[in-house]
């Protein structure tokens, strides 16, 4: 990974711009399980690459012409909306069952806590402004995001239509 300024090429031939501080650190915090509590934007690829790990009909849903993962009643007062919900995929011991049973998450799930946005046709990342306040998992680390954005942000981001990360369930 080879950075220009701000400007890093984080998948060869596909660059970012970063708009956060390349001193951030990121490593998720077990147990925290607070961005799953939503449901998941599936892209058309993630969507495809779901239906061999789950049954669709069960686990997704559809809202305005977009697919998501949807959500589901859990039985836990943490980290669950205010209807007690969370994703399909959280599992009770609070991993995500996609990625303990199949190594495989949708792209918006390895984005998080960062976020997209689209302008002059870049890729812009920088920290969602929610997990300044709820992600545990900033700067407790030595793991450098900008050292690792390809963790962060899947190649499949540069071929989409819209990669911005706006839309939630
Ligand atoms: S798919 Fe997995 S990582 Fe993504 S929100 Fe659901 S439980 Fe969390
Ligand atoms: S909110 Fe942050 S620390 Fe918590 S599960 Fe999500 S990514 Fe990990």
């Amino acid at each position: 990974m080879s950075s220009d300024a701000r400007r890093v090429e984080v998948h060869p031939g596909k660059e970012a711009v970063v708009e956060f501080d390349p001193e951030l650190t990121f490593e998720c915090v077990e147990e925290c399980t607070w961005c799953c509590h939503h449901g998941v934007l599936l892209y058309e690829p993630d969507f495809l690459a779901l239906a061999d790990c789950a049954n669709l009909a069960e686990a997704t849903t559809s809202f305005r012409g977009e697919d998501f993962v949807r959500q589901e009643r859990k039985d836990r007062d943490d980290h669950v909306d205010e209807n007690g919900d969370a994703c399909f995929f959280l599992r009770e011991d609070g991993l995500c069952s996609l990625h303990a049973d199949h190594d495989w998450k949708p792209a918006r799930c390895s984005v998080f806590p960062l976020t997209v946005t689209v302008e002059d046709d870049e890729i812009h990342v920088d920290v969602r402004e929610s997990a300044h306040e709820h992600c545990e998992g900033l700067d407790v680390s030595e793991r450098r995001v900008v050292d690792n954005l390809d963790a962060f942000l899947p190649a499949v981001l540069w071929e989409l239509d819209d990669p911005e990360t706006r839309r939630e369930l």
